[in-house]
């Protein structure tokens, strides 16, 4: 806490920033990975005490997720996420028991005794949501980039000015500290969290020096919830030859060996394989991975100049002539490809994971929703940087939802005029010359869907993107993803009585068309309960807040870059 900033007269906090830093190398050092009782974590908020101190029933069940444990959440509308469990896993009103990190059983009226309950009464019970791509080390330059594409475009408009490639690669990206990435990293995630959404792969293209890489996942550990560890290249600093201290890609057996040599914790890792970095970089990357047996992921997208590389991954002569796509990978937009190479992504069983908000605003091109459809496949849901856009899981089920619908109904309405006018965008609506005529008698100008394309995404379809889609997607199908016996237990309970989704009607469409992060009561991760009845546990935010502040005005100060929060960009 400080003082002198409460009162408006912001100071340097870089030693505090240090201290932290120098804490959490420490408890690396002496503890391994799973270092705990850092100075950034406190109790339970003293005002949350204070409020629920005659009400003991508030308080959560003792010592959740350890061995032998016990607690039963009763009575919720339970939505597993697996169709193959009895009702297709959807319960009006069920239980569902939690043993030290698992789930042992769901089902309505569970015989239970000796076990803490957590009354649902009126909530809904689900999986936590499931994120397959995040730049997390980008916390502190949060909405800076709410109105920038990708790249300059010479247009001179706000949007085409300050861009994503110039600012965050080139300007920002560059002067992150050891201790920036571990606090970006760990706001980040933990906002995440209170969200709901319980696992992320967190693509840190931060990786500066080894300190860089070991502060980044030091922050994924300390951040309790499940996570991805991707371990990508060391950005913007590569291109200025900034970074003396850089190891990419050579240091990812160290980094394995040093941080994720059990496979029983809750963070795992993925070799960043970009293949616009040169075909030696792809080679070295993807080599070094597939040794390694990690997952290996891209971000793909045309205005990067992929579409060929890609083709030559499809073909199998990528790299240097050797490298080729399997079902090792994760491919992340994969706008404007090929045919031939979406039908290679298919036939090896790869991964996509969409970001459709960034994807939309950032001139990715469209999101290859209807595509994936057409050939019978489905995505998972990233949130990518929220320098652009919120990563809360309610945002991007509803933008898959809004832009495949969009196109679908559109498509629709145009079919009696043959399509005529869908490939230009300056005429998506109905042409001038279009007769509205009436295929379906007795309503004015309502065709039938043409033959051939998706029908509307549902509001379960975009639900399974954003949770066993996205378990399939990091390989972590068999722990997570579902509500399913067996697996471990990521639980959200979302507040259904809530002013924003009360009266209660539907389940799917309360989550998906109703709800936002308010809703997200209490979150549970492996077992452990993480967030109790709207705030998270044994997490002292404003002192982390803090620290987040001061690597912001670290990070402006040294990249040149005057805080205005008025900016026209
Ligand atoms: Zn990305």
């Amino acid at each position: 806490m400080c003082k002198l900033c409460d009162e408006g007269k912001p100071q340097d906090h870089t030693d505090l920033l240090r201290d932290s830093r120098r804490d959490f190398l420490k408890a690396a050092a002496t503890t391994g990975v799973a270092a705990g009782g850092l100075s950034l974590f406190g109790a339970r908020p003293a005002a949350a005490k204070d409020k629920d101190k005659n009400k003991e029933d508030d308080d959560p069940p003792d010592d959740t997720g350890k061995p032998g444990r016990r607690y039963i959440i009763r009575g919720g509308a339970v939505m597993t996420m697996d169709p193959s469990m009895p009702h297709r896993g959807e319960f009006a009103k069920a239980d569902v028991l939690v043993e030290g990190k698992k789930i042992v059983a769901v089902g309505p009226n569970l015989p239970v005794a000796g076990a803490a309950q957590i009354d649902a009464t009126g909530r809904i019970v689900m999986p936590g949501f499931i994120d397959t791509h995040h730049h997390q080390f980008e916390t502190v330059l949060r909405s800076f980039l709410a109105d920038g594409v990708l790249i300059n475009d010479g247009s001179g408009s706000p949007s085409g000015s300050t861009t994503y490639f110039e600012f965050i690669l080139l300007t920002f990206a560059p002067v992150y500290r050891p201790q920036d990435v571990y606090i970006n990293e760990l706001f980040g995630g933990l906002s995440q969290l209170d969200a709901g959404v319980t696992t992320v792969h967190d693509v840190s293209q931060i990786h500066h020096s080894p300190q860089h890489s070991d502060a980044a996942i030091q922050a994924l550990f300390d951040t309790g919830r499940r996570a991805a560890f991707g371990y990508f290249e060391s950005a913007g600093a590569a291109i200025l030859h900034t970074n003396p201290g850089n190891q990419y890609p050579q240091d990812a057996p160290r980094i394995k060996k040093q941080w994720f040599s059990s496979s029983d914790q809750l963070v795992t890792m993925i070799m960043g394989g970009e293949v616009y970095l040169g075909n030696q970089s792809t080679d070295d990357s993807w080599t070094i991975g597939r040794n390694l047996d990690l997952q290996i992921a891209a971000h793909i997208l045309s205005p990067f100049g992929i579409r060929p590389t890609f083709d030559l991954l499809a073909a199998g002569t990528g790299g240097n002539g050797h490298i080729g796509m399997g079902p090792d990978n994760l491919f992340i937009h994969t706008t404007g490809m090929s045919d031939t190479a979406w039908q290679r992504v298919k036939d090896v069983g790869a991964q996509v994971s969409i970001a459709f908000p960034i994807e939309m605003n950032m001139r990715h091109g469209m999101p290859p929703i209807i595509r994936m459809q057409m050939m019978g496949m489905e995505p998972s849901l990233s949130t990518d940087v929220e320098c652009t856009m919120t990563a809360d899981f309610f945002t991007q089920m509803r933008a898959a939802m809004n832009l495949q619908r969009m196109i679908v109904n559109q498509m629709t309405l145009d079919k009696p005029n043959g399509n005529q006018n869908l490939p230009d965008p300056r005429n998506w609506e109905l042409p001038q010359s279009a007769m509205t005529s009436n295929d379906n008698p007795g309503f004015p100008y309502w065709p039938k869907p043409p033959a051939g394309i998706p029908a509307p995404l549902t509001t379960r379809d975009v639900l399974r993107y954003a949770t066993m889609n996205g378990a399939k997607g990091l390989r972590l199908d068999t722990k997570t993803g579902s509500l399913t016996p067996g697996k471990e237990a990521d639980i959200i309970i979302l507040d259904a009585t809530a002013i924003n989704v009360a009266p209660l009607n539907q389940v799917p469409g309360a989550v998906v068309s109703l709800m936002d992060r308010t809703n997200v009561e209490t979150v549970i991760v492996a077992g452990k309960i993480r967030k109790w009845k709207g705030e998270l546990l044994d997490v002292d935010v404003p002192h982390l807040r803090k620290q987040l502040e001061a690597s912001r005005d670290y990070v402006f100060n040294k990249a040149g870059v005057a805080q205005d929060l008025f900016s026209s960009q």
